[in-house]
């Protein structure tokens, strides 16, 4: 039985979510607070988080962050105010999807089942699961070694996937061209740093919208390379 956690502090939200959800078939807990909350979602096995924005102790930005930080599973965000959907879009921030209160229980189940079967059908049943970084739609499969941009596959040099892996994989963290010149190309003795800046180029062209204004690796100017989570 597929396990779902809810973590919400407006417990008539949280049993009208949990009653039509359990009507589904599905197993259904509940927390309140988001420091427990979180806890139990990063150390139990749910197969989907509901995730309320505006809880206490922890919020759901940062319980979302740490969710994606270990785990793919689904996590639908829920708030009451469109404009908080907004930012938390514009953010980033991993969630797979958004709902504004007040809402439909039945839509809520249709997008629960909708999330699961998607996810299944990504790690596919029974087989192991690779290792595999979402951010934004951009997916980066560790495993197989290959990169998507909203389902979309791009090919990717052997320096190009260790490159972008390496940034995915330390986000919100500036290296410089050196730096990332003695990860990448360690020990080959061929190439300098200016071989890394045409390698940033060439990622961009394949994973950015507008490679004037990257959404994934940032410039910082005189310093070097950010991943923008
Ligand atoms: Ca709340």
């Amino acid at each position: 039985m597929k396990r779902i956690l809810i973590i919400e502090d407006e417990l008539a939200i949280a049993e009208l979510e949990k009653d039509y959800l359990e009507l589904s078939g599905f197993q259904v807990e509940v927390e309140t607070t988001g420091d427990v909350g979180v806890e139990r979602a990063l150390n139990e096995d749910f197969n989907l988080i509901i995730l309320d924005l505006m809880l206490p102790n922890v919020d759901g930005f940062e319980i979302c962050k740490r969710i994606r930080e270990e785990k793919n599973i689904p996590v639908i965000m829920v708030s009451a105010k469109r404009d908080d959907i907004d930012k938390i879009r514009g953010l980033g921030i991993g969630a797979d999807d958004y709902i504004t209160k007040p809402f439909s229980p039945s839509e809520l189940v249709a997008r629960v089942k909708a999330h699961l079967s998607r996810y299944e059908r990504l790690i596919g049943s029974g087989q192991k699961l690779n290792e595999v970084i979402e951010i934004r739609g951009l997916k980066i499969d560790k495993t197989a070694r290959r990169v998507f941009i909203n389902d979309e596959e791009k090919i990717f040099t052997t320096k190009e996937f260790d490159l972008l892996t390496f940034l995915a994989q330390n986000p919100n963290r500036v290296y410089t061209k050196e730096e990332l010149f003695r990860e990448i190309w360690d020990m080959e003795s061929i190439g300098d740093i200016a071989t890394v800046t045409v390698h940033i180029k060439k990622i961009r062209e394949k994973v950015e919208y507008n490679t004037s204004k990257p959404q994934y690796i940032e410039t910082i100017w005189g310093v070097g390379y950010r991943f923008k989570v």
